[in-house]
């Protein structure tokens, strides 16, 4: 076997964002040994930079919310394709995770008695997000980051898994190179948790770091593990539009929470004009009812700003394509307005929202309490992923874990705002608790040498091509290009068949893709190895959106643009056939049982 570091450990993390922590803080309280490998350093994940909080129905700002109605607004959030079971624990232990994280150091903001706050955000229908100011991420990184170290796990920085290794039908350990000195580091380890985050970087307008190739989610196809509902992609309505460079940054729906509105080129609040009529009862009918909701008014509706992400997105889109966007291709989001209604409106928007008034005044030399934003969808957020057993989530594949965006289930086919920090904590929590039963319950695997060495020849290659082959990085442009326009927010069958093609033909530029230079902190072949998972994911996205013939959450097909009460019952499976092709299939979604039909019922009233 090649010549490579080996560390050994009951239970191996890989990613270390929230999911990845909570998970680890979790594992090492059940007394096994557990490693935490992460892509960059530690502290630096999308978690880092959630911005508008983690929701949990503390009902601290109105004692009308509970898990009932949290659930219930996931659910049809989530337009019923999620695993209802992840859905109703996600509802209930969210409120304890959140005070947990409290305990060990968390400062959010506070009630006037002293309480955690809340504020308001799109398709939850009371205050429901633990924050602080904008920057809650940080603070949730900080306090799990410190619990973790504090708990004894070993982290493992700067190292990219680039493959799963099993025994028979089981995991046992992983294989990564690390980005410093480039040299080769294999895991041993008895159950493997994913906790890898998104996929964005297959999209040339996102949110996402570099991070997000959607690693974790091609580690558990190729280890056999099954996909599921991958046409499901979130685009966040609200993503900076210019300057270029900053294109696709994301605008916190924080913003709207507190009060901005979205206008056309016109100055019209257009999201009057396009109210779903499941939301209807639900949502403001007047501009005044919308902002006295923003302001803590028991009696009033949300603003239809507020409405679900997938909706605001297409509406924005509307308007752009209807000639009546802004300069660079977007809407205004107007938070300036509010001094027409509250006082020292100034101060409260940065105290509120510093991180937005210092990235617009800094990227883009706007200064959001006197004019409004440019904005305009980004991709953000992936719905879809590995599938798991809602309670203990695991994987189709025995010993292999998975939580927190990498997993599926939970938001169904959208995501409301916030409910991913909370499923972090919720499911990071409940996938280390799982893994570390399964390892203290299974004897340490065995490790094949040829497979590491295969593993190993095939991640140097790039190197034997060297400047002769293609630039990875064009690959990866040229993907992500392809994508926004072909299987982006509007999709259609045509585009999509075009896509795959393109697909094939990127695929073979990829395996010719070569890099130059020595090992050592090489990010062209870095971006020769990550190809291969974002054109296995796009294939993915692309096979999914196909076979999904309506339109659902994230997912719009321009062909089919209503729901088919029918598509509701099924997931879209997507696993590695035994000929080593993509398999696509529908699987029946469990009926709900009657007790949490019945609150869906209850809570539509
Ligand atoms: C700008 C922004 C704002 C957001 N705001 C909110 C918000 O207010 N509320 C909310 O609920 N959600 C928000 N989200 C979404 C939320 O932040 C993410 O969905 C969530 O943080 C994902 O957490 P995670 O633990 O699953 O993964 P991440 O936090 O994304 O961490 C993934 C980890 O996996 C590691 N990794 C990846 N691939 C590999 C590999 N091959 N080998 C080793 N390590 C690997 C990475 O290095 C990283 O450590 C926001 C997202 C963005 C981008």
């Amino acid at each position: 076997m090649a010549d490579v570091e080996t560390v050994t450990h009951d239970v191996l993390i890989i990613g270390a964002g929230g999911a990845g922590l909570r998970a680890a803080i979790a594992a090492a309280a059940a007394g096994v040994s557990v490693g935490v490998v992460c892509k960059s350093l530690l502290g630096k994940a999308h978690t880092v930079m959630a911005e508008g909080g983690a929701a949990a129905a503390l009902g601290n700002v109105d004692d009308r919310d509970n898990w009932r109605v949290h659930f219930a607004d996931t659910m049809r959030g989530g337009q019923y394709l999620n695993n209802w079971r992840m859905a109703e624990l996600h509802a209930q232990e969210a409120p304890d995770r959140v005070r947990e994280l409290e305990a060990w150091g968390a400062v959010f903001d506070r009630t006037p008695d002293g309480r955690i706050l809340q504020r308001n955000f799109g398709g939850h229908r009371y205050p429901r997000l633990a924050h602080v100011g904008d920057r809650t991420g940080l603070e949730m990184i900080r306090t799990l980051q410190d619990h973790a170290i504090h708990a004894g796990i070993d982290v493992h920085m700067e190292v990219t898994i680039i493959a799963l290794l099993k025994d028979g039908g089981r995991v046992v350990g992983a294989f990564g190179y690390d980005r410093e000195r480039g040299r080769f580091r294999l895991f041993r380890a008895t159950a493997v948790v994913l906790a890898t985050g998104g996929v964005g970087r297959a999209y040339s307008i996102t949110s996402n770091s570099w991070e997000y190739t959607a690693d974790g989610h091609c580690l558990a196809y190729h280890a056999g593990a099954a996909l599921q509902d991958m046409e499901c992609v979130q685009f966040h309505p609200t993503g900076m539009v210019w300057p270029p460079s900053v294109r696709g940054i994301l605008v916190t729906e924080g913003v709207r929470g507190e009060g901005g509105v979205l206008r056309n080129s016109e100055g019209r609040r257009f999201m009057f004009d396009d109210i779903p009529e499941n939301y209807r009862s639900q949502t403001a009918d007047s501009e005044d009812e919308g902002w006295r909701y923003t302001q803590g008014d028991k009696d009033a509706r949300r603003p239809p700003e507020l409405l679900t992400r997938d909706h605001v997105a297409r509406c924005i889109m509307r308007e752009v394509r209807a000639g009546r966007g802004s300069p660079h291709g977007g809407v205004y989001l107007d938070i300036a307005w509010i001094k027409e209604r509250l006082p020292g409106a100034a101060e409260h928007i940065k105290r509120k929202l510093p991180s937005m008034y210092h990235q617009f005044k800094q990227l883009a030399d706007i200064d959001i309490t006197k004019e409004p934003m440019e904005v305009g969808p980004t991709t953000h957020y992936i719905m879809g992923g590995i599938r798991v057993d809602g309670d203990s989530q695991m994987s189709t594949v025995p010993g292999l874990f998975a939580a927190g965006e990498c997993a599926a289930g939970l938001h169904g086919a959208n995501r409301l705002g916030g409910n991913s920090l909370s499923d972090l904590l919720v499911f990071g929590k409940r996938a280390g608790d799982h893994a570390a039963q399964f390892a203290k319950a299974q004897g340490e695997g065995r490790i094949d040498p040829a497979e590491v060495d295969a593993v190993a020849a095939a991640a140097l290659r790039p190197f034997e091509r060297g400047a002769a082959g293609e630039g990875p990085y064009q690959v990866q442009h040229d993907l992500q290009v392809m994508m926004q326009e072909l299987v982006g927010i509007v999709r259609r069958e045509d585009e999509m068949q075009r896509a795959r093609a393109g697909l094939a033909a990127l695929r073979a530029r990829a395996a010719r893709a070569g890099a130059v230079g020595n090992r050592e902190y090489n990010p062209g072949w870095h971006t020769a190895l990550d190809l291969p998972n974002l054109l296995d994911i796009s294939e993915a996205i692309t096979r999914a959106a196909l076979e999904r013939r309506e339109s659902r959450g994230g997912h719009f097909r321009d062909d089919y643009p209503d729901k088919d009460p029918a598509a509701a019952g099924y997931n879209i499976v997507i696993q590695k056939g035994a000929d080593g092709a993509m398999a696509v299939s529908r699987v029946a979604i469990p009926p709900l049982p009657e007790p949490l039909a019945a609150i869906i019922k209850e809570q539509s009233a």
